[in-house]
């Protein structure tokens, strides 16, 4: 098959054997935790949401606050000069009620969910280095991340911001790092992934699990979708005192999450920042109706000919067809950028910066890739195949995650529907219908009219 893992889901009637199934959900989380990746290292600033923090707790008599300014907060000097010189001004939405409750005495036990982006890393970075005590040399927080380099990329937040506190040291429990037994381990925050700690804990002994006062369940919705991290992260967090604070940050809320979240963190706060809702207001849409994929081919080049319609991102079905549509693209001497499943997660970083730099003009892609993924400067998107689901029923979703915005934008978009058949028509039309919003036929001759 050619296209990336977790683009196409088997038809119904043809059920996959449950060791099948397996290996499809594996290959779904992994995918899960390279995008996560990828929109760590992309994300260079905040993602502003409107919608207000909700609280839970069962003590409501248990002092809930929240500040405006980071010098409001119990910080040492230093952590104060490391968060300022990382550009920080003030906390975010979600900072500003989790940071009271995570610097608190006595120390509360938190799940924190909210869509990436939102500041939760920084948060609990700063929890973490102002609860070590540095004169003393032993573990004292444990951050456990879903894969190596998920847990290298915590990690290095943690660093950046105590870089005026040199006292405090930082290390990695990922395979490859090696101490050897009757050793023991001396760095107050540890990052690692749940296998290694417990090899660590249980195996090597070289920490003690006893004397950790924090630790942070970092994305635990990959984490639970990963095979085997769940028993591992609950065998870790068996060995732990009692008395220690436990945190879970999650992107997503669902009841798998919950469940486990209130397993290993317990009598916690619950505090959540819904994900601002995309919608369709600020968007013209429009279709052009095409004969045949060389057709489509052609209508997107005289999109480009005709207008300069700044950046653009073209939504194919399958690697396949987005490959086919990038090299005829290049071939007609346009500059285009083309994401795949195929490609390492370095290469795409590189493809979707250069992207971001404006140095290309034209991103090609499927489904995958680009999902959580926006780039802010992009005024029209096609969708060159409509979205639909493995059913072949129309994905309403998929298409508002394309095509829609939230408010923070406020900027107007535009987006192009290629329809090259009755099954293309219908689909669209079901979307018209399903979203109340006119998609307008657009002749090949007005294209200007996207100007
Ligand atoms: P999450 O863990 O929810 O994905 P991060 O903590 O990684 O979010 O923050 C997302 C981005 O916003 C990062 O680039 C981070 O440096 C930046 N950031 C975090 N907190 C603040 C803040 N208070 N002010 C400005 N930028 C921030």
């Amino acid at each position: 098959t050619t296209t990336p893992p977790g683009t196409t889901t088997p038809p119904a009637e043809q059920k996959p054997a449950a060791k099948e199934q397996g290996v499809e959900d594996e290959n779904a989380a992994s995918v899960a935790a390279e995008a996560s990746l990828l929109i760590k290292v992309l994300r260079n600033k905040l993602i502003q949401n409107k919608n207000e923090v909700e609280v839970q707790r069962n003590d409501p008599s248990s002092p809930l606050h929240s500040v405006k300014s980071f010098g409001e907060l119990p910080l040492s000097e230093q952590l104060l000069k490391g968060i300022y010189d990382m550009g920080f001004n003030k906390p975010s939405k979600i900072q500003e009620t989790a940071l009271p409750m995570l610097l608190a005495d006595p120390p509360h036990n938190m799940i924190a969910q909210s869509q990436s982006g939102t500041g939760k890393t920084a948060a609990f970075a700063l929890a973490m280095l102002s609860r070590v005590d540095a004169t003393k040399n032993f573990t004292q927080v444990i951050c456990l991340s879903p894969t190596y380099e998920l847990a290298l990329q915590t990690g290095q937040v943690a660093e950046k911001m105590g870089k005026f506190c040199p006292d405090v040291k930082i290390g990695y429990a990922v395979r490859g790092e090696k101490v050897s037994r009757g050793q023991k381990v001396t760095d107050h925050i540890l990052f690692g992934t749940p296998g290694t700690l417990l090899d660590w804990i249980l195996r090597s002994r070289v920490l003690d699990p006893k004397k950790v006062k924090m630790f942070v369940l970092d994305e635990a919705d990959v984490m639970i979708a990963l095979q085997g991290h769940q028993d591992q992260s609950i065998r870790i967090h068996k060995t732990l005192p009692k008395d220690c604070q436990m945190l879970l940050f999650s992107a997503t809320y669902d009841e798998e999450v919950m469940k486990f979240a209130k397993n290993v963190v317990p009598d916690p706060v619950v505090i959540r920042l819904r994900r601002e809702e995309e919608s369709l207001d600020n968007i013209k849409q429009f279709y052009v109706v095409c004969r045949d994929k060389e057709d489509k081919f052609q209508a997107l080049s005289n999109m480009y000919g005709v207008v300069s319609i700044g950046q653009c991102i073209v939504f194919c079905h399958t690697r396949k067809a987005a490959s086919w549509l990038a090299q005829k693209m290049t071939e007609d001497g346009h500059a285009v950028a083309l994401l795949s499943g195929e490609i390492t997660v370095e290469q795409r970083i590189a493809v979707l910066n250069r992207f971001r730099e404006g140095k290309e003009k034209l991103l090609i892609t499927t489904n995958v890739c680009a999902r959580g993924i926006d780039v802010e400067q992009v005024t029209v998107v096609v969708n060159y195949d409509m979205p639909v689901e493995p059913t072949g029923k129309p994905d309403f979703e998929t298409y508002l995650h394309r095509i829609g915005r939230t408010g923070r934008f406020g900027k107007s978009g535009i987006a192009v529907n290629f329809i090259d058949g009755q099954r293309s028509m219908t689909i669209m039309k079901k979307i018209e219908e399903h979203f109340g919003k006119k998609i307008s036929l657009l002749e090949t001759d007005d294209i200007d009219a996207l100007e």
